[in-house]
């Protein structure tokens, strides 16, 4: 009987999967574990953020959100809104087009000046979000470049995971923010190979921040070139907000950049920024830049203009930077286990997938706080968690209300606080 990807055939050499049932039990097996992912269906409010409107099957309701990417509230921004507003009214929805086909719109052309400045680089090259920058970029440049090594951070993100895989070239994991591991395995490895050491900066999940010095000393030593992810970094930290290699004096030393429009910015995107010639390599060569529609030009608009305010105005990072103190403060104080951070990231520990989807149950349904669980596979088995975002709309009598329901929480589900 003839083998079908370890599936059993029929007798008459047909495979007889049922389907369906493949697909109910899988997900079955996550909603065993803890793990099955439910969304919160919300309306955003401009002007009302961090407030939204929650739609569950008992109604709609206001729910405080506290776990939005929406790190800085320029998502309901007046810049945005009106520069995306005026887009549409003078361009229409769409770019009609790939960008090498009819796709390519002045507020794009615009948009990958205005970023190639903010990182003080020749050229930046726009994607339909982050992960696609990630996954196009170091698949593209891991298989073109001869005998490539890459050489990954074990915590990297997932849409670098796929870069590297999908390069189909070596790799090395180098232990999270380790340059003692990262030296050995370039030691290791044969001299005369090119090499990619590929980072982040701030690290989403723990908001711990990546030894960028050592490890462009490490890369300049070795011969490699440097990839950092600044996804969770742009808009809000070095003085332009570049991020943190800009804020550590260190971005000239970083060959790509990668960032999103998605976070800070808050609108959708993803882009790279470095050399004339590596972005031009990457523009003519990756399938994942190639064969897509290009963004809409009123999101390319919006983008614009959410740069451009935030590379002059320091107000919104400032702010952001002293609620993240106040909540990291209240939530010591109130001895909740909250995890070091480094960031504007507050991870707060439940340490098991059942009481971390219960925990922000409650806080939604009585308390009237949004938090979503962080589960496997976002983060290791055993360090299930809340992760908290403050962000300069967060009023201290947000932190207030919000420590006091985790304290209501933590009691109520007999949650350990040791951390
Ligand atoms: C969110 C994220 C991305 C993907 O960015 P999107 O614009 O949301 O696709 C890439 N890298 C990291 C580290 C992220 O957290």
């Amino acid at each position: 009987m003839p083998e079908l990807g370890g599936l059993a055939a029929s007798a008459a050499g047909n495979c007889d999967m049922d389907y369906q049932q493949f697909f109910s039990d899988r997900i079955a097996d996550l909603k065993a574990e803890g793990r099955y992912r439910v969304f919160a269906d919300l309306e955003r409010q401009a002007g009302h953020f961090p407030r939204a409107v929650r739609h569950s099957e008992r109604g709609a309701g206001s729910v405080t959100v506290w776990c939005s990417n929406d790190y800085l509230g320029m998502g309901q921004h007046d810049v945005v809104r009106s520069a995306m507003r005026k887009a549409i009214d003078e361009v229409g929805a769409g770019a009609g087009g790939t960008r090498n086909i009819s796709g390519t719109t002045h507020s794009h052309v615009l948009l990958e000046q205005e970023l190639a400045d903010l990182h003080e680089r020749e050229a930046a090259l726009l994607f339909t979000s982050g992960y696609v920058a990630n996954e196009a970029t170091l698949s593209t440049i891991g298989r073109y470049l001869p005998g490539c090594i890459l050489l990954s951070d074990e915590a990297n993100h997932a849409s670098m995971i796929a870069g590297v895989r999908h390069a189909m070239t070596e790799k090395r994991i180098f232990r999270h923010n380790d340059p003692a591991d990262l030296e050995q395995k370039l030691r290791a490895a044969d001299p005369a190979r090119p090499k990619v050491i590929v980072f982040e900066s701030v690290y989403s999940m723990d908001g711990d921040i990546a030894p960028i010095e050592a490890f462009c000393d490490l890369a300049e030593r070795y011969g490699a070139m440097t990839y950092l992810d600044e996804v969770h970094a742009v808009g809000m930290y070095g003085p332009r907000g570049a991020g943190v290699a800009a804020r550590d004096g260190a971005m000239d030393r970083i060959t790509i950049v990668q960032g999103t429009l998605a976070k800070a910015f808050g609108v959708v995107g993803g882009y790279i920024a470095g050399s004339a010639s590596a972005v031009d390599f990457v523009r003519s060569y990756a399938p994942g830049f190639i064969f897509t529609t290009a963004l809409p030009p009123a999101v390319a608009a919006g983008a614009l203009a959410s740069v451009r305010h935030l590379k002059s105005s320091d107000v919104e990072r400032r702010l952001h930077q002293d609620r993240v103190a106040a909540l990291k403060q209240a939530l010591a104080e109130s001895g909740l286990p909250v995890m070091p951070s480094a960031s504007h990231i507050v991870p707060v520990l439940v340490g098991d997938p059942v009481i971390c989807k219960r925990a922000t149950d409650l806080l939604l349904d009585r308390y009237k706080i949004y938090v979503q669980p962080i589960n496997y596979p976002t983060v290791a088995r055993g360090s299930e968690r809340l992760r908290l975002t403050p962000t300069p709309l967060h009023t201290d009598a947000d932190i207030a209300d919000l420590v006091s329901a985790l304290e209501a929480v933590w009691k109520e589900l007999s949650i350990s606080v040791a951390c």
